[in-house]
């Protein structure tokens, strides 16, 4: 499948706006040959995958993945990894809760 460059817009428009910040960090101390290629929610953390990049920048993007694991994806507030409807979702007790009733988290 070939992959374009995505845009911090584009990346924002895959993810909750809890985790903006996150992405906001890992475009601004993007090595400028470095190109983003994917920006997914996977097993409930922020995963974002470069073209090539040296190890310092792999280092920042799964620290950024691990801390994306602590904070809710919808609104930015701590939160922790919940699976109450088959697939894991990052979010904090009041968005878990939502989630689990089956209520939808974006607006
Ligand atoms: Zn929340």
């Amino acid at each position: 499948m070939h992959k374009d460059h995505i845009t911090l817009h584009d990346a924002q428009r895959q993810v909750g706006k809890g985790w903006h910040e996150l992405l906001l960090e890992a475009y601004r101390n993007k090595p400028k040959r470095v190109v983003i290629v994917e920006v997914k929610e996977k097993w409930g953390g922020l995963r974002i995958t470069p073209s090539m990049a040296d190890m310092a920048y792999y280092d920042l993007l799964d620290e950024i993945e691990n801390r994306s694991l602590t904070i809710c994806e919808v609104c930015g507030k701590p939160g922790k990894p919940t699976e109450p409807r088959g697939w894991i979702k990052t979010l904090c007790p009041e968005h878990a809760e939502a989630y689990a009733k089956g209520e939808t988290l974006w607006e």
